[in-house]
């Protein structure tokens, strides 16, 4: 199942991504975590992406489209995968097509997590990510019943250094002018679903897990 999370930054796509990755089976590939990661690591990629993440700005695309490119190829996204974060603008998903009719395995489904521009930055300044099985929490919609412990495995919670309001501020305007298009690219190629991002995690979860049943 080769599918999309599309959504604002604040959307849910990393919490539904970790759930959907087990419930099916799949690998969740978000960009920003690959991209975390080369930072912690000090890589020469790192070096060059970390600028651009705490500006809130988008790394340039032959970064993101080459880390996609090598995940793609390992052995685990063989059966489908749930990617997050990608594609982030047009050329990005161009790029994604391209590289997988050459592979003769398109995408299946494109998911639109849809909420409210003003229930984003509430989400973003509240959310909080645990240290070791990345876990998300909201400090205001969906605290952990102890503060700064994950429920699940008692890890510490840290907030990403790009969640405060003047990062959040752009990253929400990147992605109207440059990841909203990508709505009207999918739908034009017939793989756009929209769910309703807000309410009930677990329903959410449901309903886009009856999308990825489907196709
Ligand atoms: P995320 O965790 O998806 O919110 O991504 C965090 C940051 O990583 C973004 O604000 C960008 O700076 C960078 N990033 C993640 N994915 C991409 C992408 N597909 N294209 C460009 N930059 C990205």
């Amino acid at each position: 199942m080769r599918t999309v999370l599309l959504g604002a930054p604040g959307s849910g796509k990393g919490t539904q991504g970790v759930v959907l990755s087990k419930k099916f089976n799949i690998p969740q590939i978000s960009t920003g975590d690959l991209l975390r990661a080369a930072v912690k690591a000090g890589s020469e990629l790192g070096k060059k992406a970390k600028s651009a993440m705490d500006a809130g700005a988008l790394v340039s695309d032959d970064i993101v489209i080459g880390l996609i490119r090598e995940r793609l190829s390992e052995a685990d996204a063989q059966n489908g995968y749930i990617l997050d974060g990608f594609p982030r603008n047009i050329p990005q998903a161009e790029a994604l097509d391209e590289m997988l009719q050459q592979l003769g395995q398109p995408l299946q489904g494109v998911v639109l997590l849809d909420v409210p521009f003003d229930e984003l930055m509430q989400r973003l300044t509240g959310r909080r990510t645990c240290k070791d099985c990345g876990a998300i929490y909201n400090i205001y919609l969906s605290p952990p019943k102890t503060e700064g412990h994950c429920d699940r495995c008692g890890g510490e919670l840290f907030q990403r250094e790009d969640d405060n309001e003047e990062t959040i501020a752009n990253r929400l305007k990147v992605y109207e002018e440059q990841t909203a298009p990508l709505v009207g690219y999918y739908q034009k190629q017939d793989k756009l679903h929209a769910i309703p991002g807000t309410g009930d995690i677990d329903e959410i979860t449901n309903k886009v897990g009856a999308v990825f049943d489907e196709i």
